[in-house]
């Protein structure tokens, strides 16, 4: 009798993250432990979480800037130094590939180190440490300073400040003329 609601359950666990992007560290950490013990989804192939260093003069706050995560579960959070990335149900040797997609320039370029793990004992045992990390340690992203709705209707005294473009229409027929 419940089938469809069971199978609706069951598919739900299968796809556990529904976040993408950005993630306070608190966040990344409590839905990496719990996709661990998640025991409808394979065994070590539940995806990899990559911890990246940026070059010299860089911060981890820039280089979050550059990525652009797109599919659905591919999360990343912030500490001083480093970008942590988790790309869900990405192959070990997949993993540049993977990159490829997420940053607009090579990775090598904005990145001087890389820690990997791919195993669900070493994502677990990672997750565990981060965990450990303080509070005080977390890093913020970049704040966007203006949200892109906010300036398209940015006003000045009530009054709406950009053009609003009216429709033209261009060689219209006058009476008595053939279009
Ligand atoms: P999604 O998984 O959230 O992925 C969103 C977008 O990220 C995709 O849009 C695509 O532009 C990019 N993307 C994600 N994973 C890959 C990848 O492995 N290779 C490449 N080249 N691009 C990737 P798109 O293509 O419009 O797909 C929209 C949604 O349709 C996806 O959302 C996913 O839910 C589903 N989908 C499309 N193709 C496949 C597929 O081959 N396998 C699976 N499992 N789902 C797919
Ligand atoms: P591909 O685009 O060459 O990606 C090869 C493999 O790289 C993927 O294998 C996946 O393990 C990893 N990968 C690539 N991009 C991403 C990403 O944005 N996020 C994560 N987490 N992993 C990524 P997979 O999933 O078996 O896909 C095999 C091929 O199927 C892909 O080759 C692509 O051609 C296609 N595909 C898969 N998902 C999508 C999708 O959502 N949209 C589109 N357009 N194609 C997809």
């Amino acid at each position: 009798r419940h089938v469809p609601e069971d199978i609706n359950i069951l598919i739900d666990q299968m796809q556990p993250l529904k976040l993408r992007g950005y993630q306070p560290w608190d966040v990344f950490c409590r839905a990496i432990s719990s996709l661990m013990d998640n025991a409808l989804l394979p065994q070590d192939g539940k995806g990899v979480m990559v911890a990246l260093r940026p070059v010299p003069g860089y911060r981890s706050e820039q280089a979050l800037t550059l990525c652009h995560t797109n599919r659905l579960g591919d999360i990343v959070t912030l500490s001083d130094n480093r970008v942590v990335l988790f790309l869900s149900f990405c192959r070990i040797n997949d993993l540049d590939t993977a990159l490829r997609h997420i940053f607009p320039l090579p990775v090598g370029d904005i990145f001087s180190n890389r820690m990997v793990w791919y195993e669900d004992s070493q994502i677990a045992a990672e997750i565990v440490q981060m965990q450990a990390m303080n509070p005080e340690k977390w890093v913020k992203p970049l704040a966007v300073s203006v949200e892109i709705s906010e300036a398209r209707n940015v006003k000045r005294g009530g009054e709406i400040v950009r053009r609003v473009p009216v429709p033209v229409t261009l060689l219209k027929a006058s009476k008595g003329e053939r279009a």
